[in-house]
């Protein structure tokens, strides 16, 4: 069993798919693993760190994939970027695959099983593969980060000699796994925190962490978690009662974190122009939701905007702005799948294409795209 890690080729991207210490338990499976040159260079893993853990160095992307039984990537390969694999060849990434029938077209025509990382279904035994969970909550932890390096002020108060520093207010819109650790993370720097979400099961859990809960609890909102523990696209009209209710409580914060998406769908709308308009010069909205269209109005992908003196953070891959510990993450994730793909007696590959966390995954097998979300329009 021959495993290929790859460079990134996304100019922006900083993760790589492995680190030494995921290299050394590939190779107790029984793996070869080829690392191409460089792949760990922006993630502060150098190529003689991969080589002692065990892995031989490619020097290009065809020499890694020579003979590749597994393909291992943060992002899904762009077009042409998996010329020479091998048909058959498992291939594992952050595929995200919405509204990109060509790409998984191209994954199909390429004749390998291309997996897609963040369709992990949320289960107990899946959790420790969950690149959702283990990026967005990197993600949440930087948009703090983000959001104090922007703000011209203290975070905590401070009573000094010459006078009180009042504790910022901080605002996280979304309490899923990126907005809790927003939540925590804002609150151990001693911010005043609230926080909204459209799922009522986000109540206790912002309040176990010592922020405020701030939603319109109406009968909707009862029902907005879908079995999958995701919120649904909520009516107009729930949106209307949203809006009004954060249109109030925004103007007094300082600091705003929207971290709100909704699987398969663009972000939603939550913060307007005159919502920004209505805070005070020198607050700072970090949107994290930015890659998906945005959950504010005036966010602008990759960049920082300022409107009316309030500055909107739209970093663009905020897990990467965290490149070490995001790869090292990711990183054992793949490798726990990995694992399941593995018979541990033969030390080779026996994929269970029966199995649940395979078939959540498998985007395209045998030339042909299997999931079923994915099927191209008839
Ligand atoms: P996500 O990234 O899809 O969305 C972020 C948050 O935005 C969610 O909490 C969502 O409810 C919220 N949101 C959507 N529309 C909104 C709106 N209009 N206004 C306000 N908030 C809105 O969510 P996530 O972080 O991936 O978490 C989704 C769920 O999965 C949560 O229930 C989480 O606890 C659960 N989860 C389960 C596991 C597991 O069991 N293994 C692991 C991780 C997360």
């Amino acid at each position: 069993m021959r495993i290929a890690v790859l460079s990134e080729t996304e100019g922006a991207e900083t993760r790589v798919a492995a680190t030494p210490e995921t290299v050394k338990k590939y190779k107790t499976l029984g793996a070869d693993v080829a690392v191409q040159a460089g792949a760990g260079a922006k993630a502060g893993i150098t190529d003689a760190e991969f080589e002692a853990a065990g892995a031989a160095i490619a020097s290009s992307r065809e020499e890694a994939l020579k003979d590749a039984d597994v393909v291992l990537k943060v992002r899904r390969p762009a077009e042409g970027e998996l010329s020479g694999v091998k048909p058959g060849a498992l291939v594992i990434a952050i595929m995200d695959p919405y509204g990109q029938d060509a790409a998984l077209k191209a994954l199909a025509d390429a004749k390998v099983a291309a997996f897609s990382m963040e369709l992990m279904p949320r289960i107990t035994r899946a959790q420790v593969m969950d690149v959702l969970s283990s990026q967005a909550n990197l993600a949440g932890y930087r948009a703090v980060i983000d959001a104090t390096a922007e703000y011209g002020r203290a975070m905590p108060m401070m009573m000094t000699a010459a006078g009180t520093v009042p504790a910022a207010r901080v605002f996280v819109m979304g309490a899923g796994v990126a907005g809790l650790q927003a939540v925590a993370t804002a609150r151990r720097l001693g911010a005043v925190v609230t926080a909204t979400d459209v799922r009522p099961a986000a109540k206790e859990q912002v309040e176990s962490l010592g922020a405020k809960f701030i939603a319109v609890e109406d009968e909707e909102f009862k029902q907005a978690e879908t079995a999958g523990g995701y919120a649904k696209e909520m009516s107009a009209e729930y949106r209307a009662k949203q809006a009004e209710l954060v249109a109030s409580h925004i103007a007094k914060q300082d600091i705003v974190i929207t971290t709100a998406l909704i699987p398969g769908r663009p972000a939603p709308k939550l913060v307007t122009k005159a919502m920004v308009e209505s805070m005070k010069p020198g607050s700072v909205i970090v949107d994290l939701a930015v890659e998906r269209g945005g959950n504010c109005e005036v966010s602008k992908p990759g960049k920082i905007a300022t409107h009316n003196g309030v500055k909107i953070v739209g970093h663009l891959n905020v897990p990467g702005r965290l490149a070490a510990t995001a790869s090292s993450l990711y990183a054992k994730n793949l490798y726990a799948f990995v694992e399941t793909l593995v018979d541990k007696e033969s030390k080779t590959l026996s994929v269970k294409w029966d199995d649940e966390l395979v078939k959540a995954t498998c985007l395209t097998r045998d030339g042909a795209v299997v999931h079923p979300a994915f099927q191209p329009a008839a």
